[in-house]
C-alpha cells in the first residue's frame, strides 16, 4: 500500500489516499476541503477509487465529500455514532463551505473489527472513541520480519498526532476514553508502526511511546 497526503482545507487537514499498488484501486480518507484536487490527483496517478473512509464527523474532515462522491460514486464509510454530522455538522455549522457543502448520498456505516478491502489491501477498522464519540483509526498491519520488514501503518485521523493528542474539549469529547483508545488500541501496535494523523507529520509507534508528553 502507497500512501498520498494532500494537506487540505481551511485547517490544514491531511486527507490521504492509500493506494494498493498491484491494482491501482485507492480509498480517500478525509477529503476535508480541496476536493477538485483530490479528484485530479486520483486521475493523475489513474487510481481506481473505491471508497471514501471518514475517520471522525468533523467538518474540516469530511467537507468535500459529496462533492467528490457527486463526481467518482464510491461508497462514504463512517462510524454510525458520527454519521449524523454528515447531514448537519451540528457545533461546526458555522465553518466555512456548511451551506454549499454536497451531502454525500451513499453512506455505509463501519465498526470495530471490520476490514475496508481494496484490491489486496486491507484496512482495519479500530474503534477509537475520544476526540468524538464515533472516532475510528484505520489499520494495515506490517508484514514480514527484520531484513523485509514492511511497518503497519495507521490512519489516526484526530485521536493522536505526533508528540500530541486530540482535542477533548469539543462536544462530543472525552479524555478517559481518549486515552483509553490510544493505550488500548495504539500503544499495543507495533513500535515501527508509521501514525498518519489528521493533521501535522506522520510519526510513529515507538516515538510516541516514549516521547508523547499527554501519555506519561
Ligand atoms: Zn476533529
Amino acid at each position: 500500500m502507497k500512501v498520498h497526503t494532500l494537506v487540505v482545507g481551511l485547517l490544514q487537514t491531511n486527507c490521504y489516499v492509500a493506494e494498493d499498488e498491484g491494482s491501482g484501486k485507492a480509498v480517500a480518507i478525509d477529503p476535508g476541503g480541496n476536493g477538485q484536487e483530490i479528484l485530479d490527483f486520483i486521475d493523475s496517478r489513474g487510481l481506481d477509487l473505491r471508497y471514501i473512509v471518514i475517520t471522525h464527523g468533523h467538518i474540516d474532515h469530511f467537507l468535500e465529500t459529496g462533492f467528490i462522491q457527486a463526481k467518482k460514486p464510491v461508497p462514504v464509510l463512517i462510524s454510525k455514532a458520527d454519521s449524523v454530522f454528515l447531514e448537519d455538522p451540528g457545533w461546526m455549522r458555522a465553518f466555512p463551505g456548511n451551506e454549499t457543502m454536497i451531502r454525500p448520498k451513499e453512506v455505509g456505516f463501519v465498526k470495530e473489527g471490520d476490514v475496508i478491502t481494496f484490491g489486496n489491501t486491507g484496512l482495519q477498522v479500530l474503534g477509537t472513541p475520544g476526540h468524538s464519540p464515533g472516532s475510528v483509526c484505520l489499520y494495515r498491519p506490517g508484514s514480514g520480519d527484520s531484513g523485509r520488514r514492511v511497518p503497519g501503518v495507521l490512519f489516526s485521523g484526530d485521536l493522536i498526532f505526533s508528540v500530541s493528542v486530540g482535542r477533548t474539549d469539543l462536544p462530543g469529547g472525552d479524555t478517559g476514553q481518549l486515552l483509553d483508545s490510544i493505550r488500548n488500541k495504539v500503544l499495543i501496535l507495533p513500535d515501527d508502526t508509521v501514525i498518519y494523523p489528521g493533521h501535522g507529520e506522520p510519526t510513529t509507534v515507538g516515538r510516541e511511546r516514549t516521547e508523547n508528553p499527554f501519555l506519561f
